[in-house]
């Protein structure tokens, strides 16, 4: 489980990114986080695997004080943590099975890496990863070779042969068309349900997220100011995450009554 405690990130350059973040992900949950851009997604995922320290409160990932890790401790820890970015991150000038590997034992010496010595258990494991997101048969083709969509896809094979508790996404379908943006949704959807990994992703096609999160966070100026099953998101929600319209949301509600 994640939660964070009244936490608060404010940038060396003195802007609030978040304040009063009040939120717990329970484990094998599909979370969107949304809201304008500048409003504080980003940071809030990167707080999670601490690419960003927080600047107050507490911040607890399955009962570890996540400000509280030093050195080594990190590097474990992020080892249970996927990320995913918009822009991929692989080595486009080797291999879709390289990458993978090259990923999943960084501590194996160089020589052993350019040489492509690998212990079968680790291909193994590589080579399921890259079945699990489609791309088996893609494993000797060079990165640089592939679409946008497949080294998404390889990305996320890198970090499922890790057996990631959670995956943290950044904007992953953001430079990817809507028909690819789907498929690649669709490998989230699938390994959040298969593999119960949990699957906290920052979007900002609100009607992607609405089709495949279970739930929907908005964030707008730092804070979060909606937290709700996606069936429950209505347009004046939408209007008051985007638009701030706070009265339209409230005046809906109470008419409801
Ligand atoms: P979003 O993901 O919703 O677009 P971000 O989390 O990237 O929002 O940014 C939130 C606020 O923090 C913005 O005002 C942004 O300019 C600022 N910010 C983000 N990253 C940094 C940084 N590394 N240093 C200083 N300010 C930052």
């Amino acid at each position: 489980m994640i939660e964070f405690i009244n936490v608060e990130k404010i940038y060396p350059n003195n802007v609030k990114a978040l304040q009063n973040i009040n939120l717990k992900i329970e484990k094998g949950e599909f979370v969107a986080i949304i809201g304008l851009s500048g409003a504080g997604k980003s940071t809030l995922i990167r707080c999670i695997n601490r690419m960003h320290d927080i600047s107050s409160g507490k911040l607890i990932v399955d009962d570890i004080e996540v400000g509280s890790l030093r050195g080594n401790e990190i590097r474990k820890f992020r080892k249970r943590i996927g990320m995913i970015f918009q822009s991929y991150n692989l080595v486009t000038r080797t291999s879709v099975l390289k990458n993978v590997l090259v990923s999943l034992v960084p501590e194996l010496p160089l020589w052993r890496k350019i040489t492509g010595l690998f212990a079968k258990e680790h291909k193994i494991k590589a080579l399921t990863a890259l079945d699990q997101v489609g791309i088996l048969d893609k494993a000797y083709v060079r990165v640089d070779q592939l679409s946008g969509g497949q080294q998404q896809r390889v990305a996320l094979a890198r970090t499922l042969a890790q057996n990631p508790d959670i995956i943290l996404a950044d904007e992953p379908i953001a430079s990817l068309d809507p028909v690819t943006s789907k498929l690649v949704m669709d490998d989230f959807k699938k390994i959040n349900q298969e593999m119960e990994i949990s699957v906290i992703m920052n979007i900002h096609h609100v009607e992607i997220a609405l089709e495949y999160a279970e739930r929907i966070i908005g964030v707008r100026e730092g804070q979060i100011v909606y937290d709700g099953k996606v069936e429950e998101v209505t347009q004046e929600v939408l209007d008051y995450i985007y638009n701030g319209n706070f009265e339209k949301v409230k005046e809906s509600k109470e008419g409801r009554r």
